[in-house]
C-alpha cells in the first residue's frame, strides 16, 4: 500500500466530497468554503475549477449533465462549464448550511446540514442540523433532526441499510433503508469514536467498498480507518502528512485507488508549514487491495 499526493497544497480551506465518474475517468471534489467544485482527470493530468457564490458542500454528476450541489440553503444544479446555477430547493432557515452529500440506488440525494455560528460571533449553534433527501417525485423531506453537524452517507450492496455521520457526537449510525419509499428507520450506532480507539478525531466524509466494509475519514487525526459495520471494530487504517482527513472515495481502474480529501481549515499557516506541507492536498491510496463500487448519479 502507499500513499500518494495528487495535487498538493491545492485547497484552500475544505476540501471534500470526492466523487469518481466512471465513464469520463475523472475526480469531482470540492472546496467548501471557496465555492469551487473541482474536476481532475488523472489520466490527462486535466484540471478544471467551476466557481460558484457561496459554499459548494458537495458536487454529483446528474443524469442530464452538470452537477448537483449544497449551496449554503440551498440545492443547486450547476453547468460545470458556464457556471451557470438554478436553484432546485432552498431551506428558509438561514442559520444553517448543507453539508456533505450522496445519491441513493434509485437516484435520490441525501444530504444534512449543521448550524453556523451567529453573525455577531455568537457559538456555533448545536443540534440545529437536519437530514433531508430530495428526489423528483417527493421534493425535498426531512427524516432527522437534532443533527450537530451532518456528513458521511453510505449504502449496503443490496440497498437494505444506510450508514450516516453526525461528526460531533462522533458516531456513525445505522438506519434499515427502504430504497423504493426513501424512507429510513431503526436507528442503531455501528461505532462511537468516543470509545472504539484512542486518537479517532471526528468521523467526517465516508464511503463504503465491495465488500460493504466502511472506509471513514478521521477528522484531526490524519487518518482513513476501515470500519466493518457487523462487529464496529476497525479492520485497517491508512495515516496521512495530514490533520484534517475530510472525505474519501473509490476510484480510478477498476475503483482499486482510494482519493482522499483534507483540509487547511482551522490550522495557522505555521502549522501548515512546519507540520503539515501536504495540509488541503488531495491524496491518493494505491495496493489496498479494496475495491470499491460506482456512485450514483442524481436523477433530476
Ligand atoms: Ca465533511
Amino acid at each position: 500500500m502507499s500513499v500518494s499526493v495528487v495535487l498538493k497544497m491545492l485547497l484552500k480551506n475544505l476540501g471534500e466530497g470526492p466523487h469518481w465518474m466512471e465513464s469520463s475517468g475523472r475526480l469531482l471534489f470540492v472546496d467548501i468554503e471557496s465555492g469551487d467544485i473541482h474536476s481532475l482527470t488523472p489520466s490527462k493530468n486535466e484540471h478544471h475549477i467551476t466557481h460558484v457564490a457561496g459554499s459548494a458542500s458537495f458536487a454529483i454528476p446528474t443524469c442530464i449533465g452538470g452537477v448537483v450541489i449544497g449551496n449554503d440553503q440551498k440545492i443547486a444544479r450547476v453547468e460545470c462549464d458556464s457556471g451557470e446555477i438554478a436553484t432546485l430547493a432552498e431551506l428558509e432557515n438561514k442559520t444553517v448550511k448543507f453539508n456533505d452529500g450522496k445519491c441513493d440506488a434509485s437516484g435520490r440525494l441525501w444530504t444534512g446540514t449543521y448550524g453556523i455560528p451567529s453573525t455577531t460571533g455568537g457559538p456555533y449553534r448545536s443540534k440545529s442540523g437536519a437530514l433531508y433527501s430530495l428526489d423528483k417525485t417527493q421534493g425535498l423531506r426531512q427524516h432527522l433532526s437534532n443533527i450537530d453537524l451532518s456528513n458521511g452517507i453510505g449504502w449496503t450492496k443490496d440497498n437494505t441499510t444506510m450508514f450516516y455521520i453526525d461528526s460531533l457526537p462522533r458516531k456513525i449510525y445505522s438506519f434499515d433503508f427502504n430504497l423504493p419509499g426513501g424512507k429510513i428507520g431503526n436507528q442503531q450506532v455501528v461505532a462511537d469514536f468516543a470509545t472504539l480507539a484512542p486518537d479517532l478525531g471526528l468521523p467526517d466524509g465516508m464511503t463504503i467498498d465491495a465488500e460493504d466494509k466502511l472506509w471513514v475519514a478521521c477528522f484531526k487525526a490524519s487518518k482513513v480507518v476501515r470500519i466493518d459495520p457487523a462487529t464496529g471494530q476497525i479492520i485497517q487504517e491508512v495515516k496521512f502528512p495530514a490533520k484534517h482527513i475530510t472525505s474519501c472515495c473509490f476510484g480510478g481502474p477498476d475503483f482499486a485507488d482510494l482519493y482522499v480529501t483534507s483540509a487547511r481549515y482551522h490550522l495557522s499557516d505555521e502549522e501548515v508549514g512546519v507540520n503539515q506541507p501536504e495540509a488541503g492536498s488531495l491524496f491518493k491510496v494505491t495496493g489496498l487491495g479494496v475495491k470499491g463500487l460506482p456512485a450514483n448519479h442524481f436523477e433530476i
